[in-house]
């Protein structure tokens, strides 16, 4: 069986291995209610979706419809406004089948805008009725930026938070990691296996294991996957501090070619979607294409605008070959789905 780790203040304990629900758009129901089911026979009792992982809460739903106490809840909107938040909150409570969402998350707060509109008093007297009413029991925010995220903490209105954390993506373990620890806030680790770029379990899960977070969501697809997973901790101890030397510079190595999707290269001004586009391969493998077209079709051809000014590339912190970048991810994915060109050309005549 997993082990289990306190969820900071909330008290709630959880398996230190969750189920992260984006891959599990790209499956069939029947698959996924039987990954789910049997994450669930394998110990996992912490489940994560969010209401814009298209179909992932429904899915979950249906899979947790009779073992709704073996399980904590955790899903996400993105809404700025009580009117936004009470409609992402009703659909997830529905898709979801449950009547309470155990830990309900503020999606992607990635801006001091973002977590000012946030956590504005209107925003937080609604949430707050929310959990009077038992329809959420805790709250969390996620953000991929450091500085943010240590700001949303430092407010004291959330229980959990949500950040990338792993051997290449590190930054979590300087100040997030400690913080959450000091104001006994739970720390969840998103993107362990860093999109799918790191794929082995036992260096993985074992690396940010060992530091003092609550619980690690990588996102699955296969029964495969979620045994290797456990199989990985199974075998005991975390990793040693050799070996943390060892992945780290590992991960170093990677980093300079790796997007963290912090997003401080963007706006550019000639609307390239930056972000979107130097993520492409790590975005589809977890969410695979159907229902994500539309969305790829536009950012390739926002690329079309780029003025190769570079901008960008200063204001990336780690200095990454973007424009080359970007122009690779697009090359991949016109490599695996041939088609998207045609769909392009056709769409610009
Ligand atoms: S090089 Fe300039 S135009 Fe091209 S994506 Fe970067 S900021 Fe935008
Ligand atoms: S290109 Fe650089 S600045 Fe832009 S999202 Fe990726 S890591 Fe962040």
């Amino acid at each position: 069986m997993l082990r289990k780790r306190r969820l900071g203040r909330t008290g709630i304990l959880v398996s230190e291995l969750g189920f992260g629900g984006i891959p599990i758009q790209r499956i069939s129901e029947n698959r996924a209610v039987k990954l789910v089911t049997r994450s669930i026979d394998m110990g996992i009792n912490f489940i994560d979706t969010a209401r814009n992982y298209t179909d992932s809460e429904k899915k979950i739903g249906k899979a947790i419809k009779n073992r709704r106490d073996e399980v904590h809840i955790c899903t996400k909107t993105h809404a700025h406004d009580p009117k936004g938040l009470r409609s992402d909150l009703e659909t997830s409570i529905s898709n979801l089948g449950v009547s309470t969402i155990d830990l309900y998350y503020l999606h992607g707060v990635n801006t001091y805008d973002d977590l000012k509109r946030a956590i504005s008093p209107e925003n937080l007297d609604f949430l707050k009725s929310m959990k009077d009413e038992d329809r959420i029991r805790f709250l969390g925010v996620s953000s991929h930026r450091e500085e943010v995220m240590l700001k949303a903490i430092e407010t004291e209105f959330f229980d959990a938070v949500m950040f990338p954390f792993n051997y290449i993506v590190t930054d979590a373990k300087r100040k997030i990691i400690p913080l959450c620890q000091k104001k006994n806030i739970g720390f969840v680790c998103m993107k362990p296996f860093a999109g799918g770029t790191l794929d082995n379990p036992r260096d993985t899960l074992r690396y940010v294991l060992r530091y003092p977070i609550s619980t690690a969501i990588p996102g699955i697809a296969l029964i495969r996957e979620l045994e290797q997973n456990i199989s990985a901790l199974k075998q005991g101890e975390y990793v040693t501090d050799k070996e943390v030397e060892k992945l780290e510079a590992i991960g170093e190595d990677i980093g300079r070619r790796f997007c963290r999707g912090c997003g401080y290269c963007s706006p550019c001004l000639q609307g390239v979607e930056i972000t979107r586009l130097m993520r492409i391969q790590s975005f589809i493998r977890r969410t695979g294409l159907k229902r994500r077209e539309d969305r790829m079709l536009r950012a390739i051809k926002s690329l079309e605008g780029c003025i190769e000014c570079k901008e960008c590339e200063e204001k990336c912190p780690y200095n990454l070959p973007i424009g080359e970048m970007m122009n690779e991810q697009v090359e991949w994915l016109i490599g695996e789905f041939p088609h998207l060109e045609t769909l392009e050309q056709i769409q610009r005549t």
